[in-house]
């Protein structure tokens, strides 16, 4: 009995010391004891627990199957773990469940059969479990997508080690090599894949001294996929490190032919096109720009790269004011991402050219969020001068009825300018002709005689001043007049003078024609005939603005020349220019040498006048000498030429 008594006693000790929780019941489920760990797994105390049915630990839904459990337990009673492959779960006094593993033990006692229980908390350990179990679907997940997509993306895969013998080829890394995965996999590459050797071994080689991937090789050939078809790739090699150390090389191919062909057809677009095309970034920096935008601009790609588009080409108007950059039409675009057609606007080149340009410009959306610009210009220098010649043309047209209505209503006048002897002649003057407008203002030749001559109307008009160039030659005064390429080519013109001048009375040597080369490069021949018919009637001929154009020897030579004009451009900075005086003693000579005189035009100074007077030029003309004033018999009442 002492021995029985000691065991139950020890029993008891150790159930009571336990870190396990731990529950006796007897046969009918009722708890007998509950020791001081149950106590605060389950939050009861002892009296709360004792006497009461061991359900009361379990969460509602499993408390009534318990009972059968139970009743089988006791018809054959031993000692079993309940965990393995149960969850089971236990209620708190707080409502809340807890993860249990428990052993059950059947003893005999005074009172009757009895079962303890030993109760574990298992909450931490499942929790473990479960992750662990997640762990290795994920694990396990990753490796059938990596499979996956090694047998089926459309890029090559590849891996080797230390040694450089494949590891790992995926189909399509093995069709651009030449082959299949499985005559690849565990060959080392120089045997495998020996025309690729040469290419493959110095990328290895560096990756494995260096630790740096190699991106972005490009390469070329033919492979399996597309026979007779070059086809480029793009392969990068990474180093795959396990603890730090470099276990082999991965390779990733990507066959961008498609998108070089999409690249080298957007290029050939890009170089041939007749537009200049610039693209900027969201910032207004310059991207990129074509051969055709060089052309115009004069700045290449490289020079403005980065740059703001707006401060290198865009910063002024057409008429050269400022644009500041934030009315710039093209930040507008960039900013509201909207597209534009602009008819006139202003680039200015590398050389301060403005030119004028229109464009058309459309927001760049590439996927990233800054927003750019590209423009597609055309320089409209070659149009705008097209535009202005046409505008020439119809106020010619319209100078025409102008004039047609000053000759009828005789608003042409003449002025007089004084051409004063130097080396002792007579002196004289040149006719100059204007036009009085309908409001009375004077308009000078040079606005209407251009019109006039496009439009046959100089004839009628140098026909009029030639008359009255012959009623003040019979006055005895000896004038010049100006003559057209029209008038040297009319055939009854001489014999129109000849008329005048014998009605007149007036002495033909007091007439002194002058041409000029633009009136005689129509035809050499013509101007020839008529200037000897002049010359024969007695008046002189004077070549007008000699020096400006080419053929002044030729008229020199062919011509019965009586006096050179040596035109103003070689007079009017003659004190400073000292190739003006070089030139304008050599004219001096050479008219000397054909005996003709010599009348300098535009003596503006007294010190130009002395110098010409040096050289022995005969006649100056000038304002410092007399401005071209209305000739005070016809019309006294006009004031002097301003112009
Ligand atoms: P041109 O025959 O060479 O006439 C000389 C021009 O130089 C005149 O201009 C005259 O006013 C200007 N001039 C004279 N002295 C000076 C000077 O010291 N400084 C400057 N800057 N200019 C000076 P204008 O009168 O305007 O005539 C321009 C051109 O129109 C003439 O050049 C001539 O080719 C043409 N023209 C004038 N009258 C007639 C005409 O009756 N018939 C024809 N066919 N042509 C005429
Ligand atoms: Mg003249
Ligand atoms: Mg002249």
């Amino acid at each position: 009995r002492d021995a029985l008594g000691l065991e139950r006693r020890s029993r008891r000790v150790l159930f009571d010391a336990s870190a396990d929780a731990m529950v006796t019941a007897d046969a009918a489920g009722v708890i007998r004891r509950a020791n001081a760990a149950a106590e605060r797994l389950f939050g009861y105390g002892q009296a709360e627990l004792v006497g009461r049915p061991v359900e009361m630990l379990m969460p509602a839904g499993v408390r009534d199957g318990h009972a059968q459990y139970r009743t089988a337990f006791a018809a054959a009673p031993h000692s079993r773990a309940m965990a393995a492959g149960l969850n089971i779960v236990g209620q708190r006094k707080d409502g809340t469940e807890v993860a249990l593993e428990i052993r059950l033990t059947p003893h005999k006692t005074d009172s009757g059969h009895m079962v303890t229980a030993e109760i574990r908390d298992v909450t931490e350990q499942r929790r473990i479990e479960r992750e662990l179990l997640d762990a290795h679907r994920q694990a396990a997940e990753s490796l059938a997508l990596l499979e996956t997509l090694q047998a089926s993306a459309p890029v090559g895969f590849g891996f080797v080690d230390r040694d450089f013998r494949i590891r790992t080829v995926n189909p399509g890394l093995a069709a651009i090599q030449g082959g299949q995965p499985g005559e690849l996999i565990g060959r080392r590459v120089a045997d495998a894949l020996p025309h690729l050797w040469a290419q493959i071994e110095p990328i290895y080689q560096q990756i494995l001294d260096t630790g740096e991937p190699v991106l972005n090789v490009s390469a070329q050939g033919t492979d399996a996929g597309h026979p007779g078809q070059l086809r480029s790739w793009l392969a990068s090699y990474y180093p795959v490190t396990v603890d730090g150390k470099v276990i082999g090389i991965g390779q990733v191919v990507v066959d961008v032919t498609d998108r070089r062909q999409a690249d080298e057809f957007r290029a050939a677009v890009m170089q041939n096109m007749a537009e200049g095309l610039c693209v900027m970034d969201g910032d207004g920096g310059l991207i990129l720009m074509n051969p055709a935008a060089t052309n115009i601009l004069g700045w290449t790609q490289d020079e403005l790269h980065g740059k703001s588009v707006h401060a290198a080409i865009h910063f002024q108007h057409a008429d050269g004011t400022p644009y500041p950059e934030d009315e710039c039409e093209l930040r507008a675009l960039r900013v509201e991402g909207t597209e534009a057609l602009v008819g006139e606007d202003a680039f200015t080149a590398k050389d301060g050219r403005i030119i004028p340009v229109s464009y058309s410009a459309s927001p760049l959306v590439d996927g990233s969020p800054a927003r750019g610009v590209v423009i597609v210009f055309r320089d409209m220098t070659e149009a705008h001068a097209e535009r202005e010649r046409a505008r020439l043309e119809l106020e010619a047209l319209t100078w025409v009825g102008r004039i047609r209505d000053a000759l009828d209503e005789d608003r042409l006048v003449l002025y007089s300018q004084p051409i004063v002897p130097l080396t002792g002649g007579e002196p004289r003057e040149e006719l100059l002709v204007r036009m009085i407008g309908r409001n009375g203002e004077l308009i000078p030749p040079g606005t209407f005689l251009p019109a006039a001559e496009q439009y046959g109307l100089i004839g009628d008009i140098d026909r009029w001043v030639i008359g009255q160039a012959i009623a003040l030659a019979a006055d005895g005064r000896t004038v010049h007049v100006n003559l057209s390429a029209q008038s040297v080519a009319d055939r009854g013109l001489l014999a129109s003078i000849e008329r005048q001048l014998h009605q007149a009375g007036a002495d033909p040597g007091n007439l002194v024609f002058e041409l000029t080369e633009t009136g005689l490069i129509d035809d050499i021949n013509t101007g020839e005939r008529f200037a000897h018919g002049l010359a024969e009637l007695g008046c002189a001929i004077a070549l007008d603005d000699f020096g400006t154009g080419f053929g002044s020897f030729t008229y020199l030579k062919r011509l019965p020349v009586k006096v050179l004009k040596i035109d103003i451009e070689f007079v009017r900075n003659l004190t400073t220019n000292t190739s003006d005086q070089h030139l304008v003693k050599a004219m001096v000579n050479l008219a000397q040498g054909f005996g003709q005189q010599t009348v300098a035009e535009g003596v503006e100074d007294a010190k130009a006048l002395e110098l010409l007077r040096g050289y022995g030029v005969d006649y100056a003309q000038g304002f410092h000498l007399g401005r071209p004033a209305p000739i005070p018999d016809t019309s006294p009442s006009r004031p002097a030429d301003r112009s």
